[in-house]
């Protein structure tokens, strides 16, 4: 068992090694702690090296593992079980959490296992069968973290910024033909399924890439309502969650926009969600903000 410990490496951190320590102490033959820096280490960290010289420091200042891990939604704490599975994620994350925090949620864990529960999937584990195998690794990241994916991520933004601009002028020529915006109603045709917002206007847009973020992992092809849809022999690609359906047109009566009412969104750059209104503005909003409201006027 590996547990995934990730930490600010700005909040608190000397109390939260203590706490690593501290485990690692209790349980020598046990568990084995392993620091690993994410970036170029400062004189923070090679004195953290000196005053804790029984942990194994190591660094990663290519980003490589971190990107893997998908990081940004530290401070987090995974449990992942030899074949790859995850076993436990801690369920609160985005807030600097101080030791007292971090002692919680290790008590939390101590208590799911000691009951024998299942954690995420697969059968339960008791703590003595964690320990044994367990090694922490503690991740820290600096600003320069932030900054380099930052600068990674800025790409992918104003990509994926340009194609909301493009989709909503699509819905506004869509609406001057006829009279109303476009509205979801997936159903089967000889030729396929349609009713896909990204089928209804492309003849406006006339450019598969405008669909799809660069951010997006799958690249148009995921969908939580079940898989893209085929039609006329062509499998459509769409990043962006669209809202205007026959439920919502029911309970909002949206075919009448309104300036604030939201079009598209994306949830594909991690930290933070992407939202084109009907009146063109794009925001910014933090990640989960939008994922399940629908039309909405206010945050
Ligand atoms: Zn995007």
């Amino acid at each position: 068992m590996t547990g995934l410990w990730f930490v600010c490496g700005r909040c608190g951190l000397e109390k939260t090694l203590r706490l690593a320590h501290a485990l690692q102490n209790q349980n020598p033959d046990k568990v084995k702690v392993v620091v690993v820096y994410i970036g170029q280490p400062d004189a923070e960290f090679y004195q953290f090296w000196n005053s804790f010289g029984d942990l194994i420091f190591l660094r990663d200042p290519q980003l490589t593992v971190f990107e893997r891990l998908n990081a940004l939604y530290m401070p987090r704490l995974y449990l992942i079980a030899p074949d790859g599975t995850l076993r436990y994620l801690s369920p609160l994350a985005g807030h600097n959490w101080q030791s007292e925090r971090w002692q919680e949620e290790l008590e939390r864990i101590r208590r799911l296992l000691g009951g024998g529960v299942n954690i995420v999937g697969g059968r339960g584990m008791t703590l003595i069968e964690l320990l044994i195998v367990i090694a922490v690794i503690i991740v820290l990241a600096g600003l320069t973290y932030i900054a380099v994916m930052q600068a990674r991520r800025r790409g992918h933004l104003a990509a994926c910024i340009s194609n909301l601009r493009q989709l909503t002028l699509a819905i506004h020529a869509y609406e001057n033909d006829w009279g109303m915006v476009p509205i979801e109603y997936y159903h089967k045709t000889s030729e396929g399924e349609f009713g896909r917002v990204e089928q209804i206007i492309y003849p406006y847009v006339r450019d598969d890439a405008i669909f799809v973020c660069p951010a997006d992992p799958y690249q148009g092809l995921s969908d939580i309502r079940g898989g893209r849809v085929t039609w006329k022999g062509k499998k459509w690609k769409m990043s962006y969650s669209y809202f205007t359906n026959e439920l919502t047109v029911k309970m909002y009566n949206v075919t009448h926009p309104f300036p604030d009412m939201v079009l598209f969104y994306c949830k594909w750059h991690k930290i933070i969600d992407l939202i084109a209104r009907y009146d063109g503005r794009i925001e910014i909003a933090p990640s989960g903000r939008y994922r399940s409201i629908g039309i909405v006027t206010e945050p």
